[in-house]
């Protein structure tokens, strides 16, 4: 397909890794391996003179494991906490690997109120383009530790696609544990089809995602799809890939047909925050 080889002259990429892509389903902990793979990839697709910015998740999952919790946590205060020591712990090794490679990593931490105000937005949009002018990978997490509306309403889908219409990525690829949007769940349905293209983000394909009895069964489709209408109205192509060997990006990059594409559809009155939640909203 022509469009898969646009893929190669994308020029601002933004790519989202979420938990269960970067720790071992059997115990929770760090896949070691899998991080250095996907830091090996960034860097690689920063040296072929692409801007890189990762979205990654990892923050809670990493601080319960630290701190020993047996159970996933379900009060708040003890998810902040969580994600106040796993945060710093996510970045310390994102940074060992980082420097392995030679290559310059920060952290930004968002909450949606960073969005709301035009000023905070500004300031978050400079910084990006400072960053990234100077060469930097910038490693973006929602500040869980302080921002109860964005453990409640949030996710790093979202935050992916919010972060590719601040920076104008041309490219977001979101890595998850499926291989893309199915026409069914395919865990329940085995008439299931792979859709490997999208023209255009309508009702058939939001009733897809909505008609699994459980939204985790198609890997949170539903926010996948509410992330692909934001980031392809900004003027983004979006991919939803399998992140099970890191690898997948430099295949993606290189045009190959894997993952489901969605296609760019910049909407002439798109205006970010339109697109963020209304309870949130309502706070600003
Ligand atoms: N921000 C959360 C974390 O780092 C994850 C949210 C998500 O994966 O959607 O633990």
């Amino acid at each position: 397909m022509i469009l898969r080889k646009t893929l190669k002259e994308k020029k601002r990429i933004v790519i989202k890794v979420g938990t269960s892509s970067l720790t071992h389903s059997e115990t929770g902990l760090m896949d070691f391996i899998k991080m250095e793979k996907l830091v090996r990839e960034l860097t690689d697709l920063h040296n072929r003179g692409k801007e890189v910015v990762l979205v990654s998740s990892g923050a809670i999952a990493v601080g319960r494991k630290a701190l020993g919790l047996k159970e996933r946590p379900s009060a708040l205060s003890v998810k902040q906490a969580c994600a106040s020591v796993g945060q710093a712990r996510l970045m310390m090794s994102y940074q060992k690997f980082f420097m392995e490679y030679n290559q310059v990593a920060s952290q930004i931490l968002m909450t949606k109120n960073t969005l709301i105000h035009e000023e905070n937005r500004e300031n978050a949009r400079n910084t990006f383009e400072t960053l990234l002018s100077m060469g930097v990978i910038p490693i973006v997490n929602e500040n869980d530790t302080i921002s109860t509306y964005e453990i409640r309403f949030g996710d790093n889908d979202t935050l992916s696609a919010i972060v590719s219409a601040l920076v104008q990525a041309d490219l977001l690829i979101l890595l998850s544990d499926i291989d893309g949007l199915f026409t069914d769940d395919p865990n329940r349905n085995p008439d299931a089809k792979f859709i490997e293209y999208v023209d255009r983000i309508d009702e058939r394909f939001r009733k897809m995602a909505k008609g699994s009895a459980s939204d985790v069964g198609t890997g949170g489709m539903s926010t996948k799809l509410n992330a692909a209408r934001l980031a392809t109205s900004a003027g983004a192509d979006m991919i939803i890939a399998n992140g099970a060997d890191m690898g997948i990006l430099h295949r993606i990059i290189d045009g190959e047909r894997i993952g489901t594409m969605f296609k760019a559809n910049r909407t002439d009155d798109f205006y970010l925050i339109d697109y963020l939640d209304a309870p949130v909203k309502k706070q600003g």
